[in-house]
């Protein structure tokens, strides 16, 4: 089992990756930064919202605008900081003009999202809004004024976890009566934490590959990647 140093470390590999991420050419060509996500790269608790905003993609943080005060505010009442958490989104980049993120896109940013969940290992996933909600139960008719605070068991990727729809932050900013049904929905997160761990599925099989002779004796030894310059941010 690979323990949690190994796991950011490799996190942190993937981090670099990102960075240069043209799966979207119109998102890459618009966007100043990629918003990876940042927080505690062992948490128990991760967050998962829609894309990047301005703000966001200004400073390659998720959810640094006025729905992220409200996040930080919620987390707070539950005795909980942004660097106990993880947060990140269905989109690593900016769509223009703050547009919908198309499916396209969703599906060509899924892996990345796929991977930070492998290697922080978390126990339970709040998707914040629909499209985290409908990317993450494979349901794209379920939306989540159906399905905010109902924990269930999911199996995402090579993961099985606790996933707890919420509304995202930003709707309910505006609208008092979600806001309260919001943090309501965010009080029961403590409990979903205590929760034993969902059995987890069998670990994939590693693929035995055996290079050819010839192309064995080319193999040299690869450059270092540079180490990412946002270390601080897990
Ligand atoms: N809204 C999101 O869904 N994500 C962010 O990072 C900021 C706002």
């Amino acid at each position: 089992m690979a323990t949690a140093e190994t796991r950011r470390d490799e996190l942190k590999a993937v981090w670099q990756q990102a960075q240069a991420c043209t799966h979207c050419p119109q998102l890459a060509a618009t966007r100043t930064t990629v918003v990876f996500g940042a927080g505690n790269a062992d948490s128990d608790l991760m967050f998962v919202g829609e894309a990047p905003g301005a703000n966001e993609d200004k400073q390659g943080l998720p959810f640094v605008g006025q729905a992220g005060r409200l996040l930080d505010k919620l987390l707070d009442e539950i005795g909980l900081a942004r660097a106990d958490v993880f947060i990140a989104n269905t989109l690593m980049c900016r769509p223009p003009g703050n547009r919908d993120p198309l499916p396209g896109e969703i599906e060509s940013c899924q892996d990345w999202l796929f991977k930070k969940l492998e290697l922080i290992e978390p126990r339970v996933v709040c998707t914040l809004g629909n499209f985290s909600t409908k990317l993450l139960r494979a349901d794209p008719a379920t939306g989540i004024t159906r399905l905010h605070g109902r924990e269930e068991i999911r199996r995402i990727g090579p993961r099985t976890v606790r996933l707890y729809p919420l509304f995202h932050p930003a709707a309910a900013l505006y609208t008092p009566s979600m806001l309260e049904v919001l943090r309501a929905d965010f009080q029961r997160i403590p409990e979903l934490l205590a929760q034993p761990l969902p059995d987890q599925p069998a670990p994939e099989e590693p693929e035995l590959v055996v290079p050819e002779p010839d192309v064995a004796a080319e193999v040299t030894e690869a450059p270092h990647a540079p180490e990412p310059s946002q270390l601080g941010l897990f």
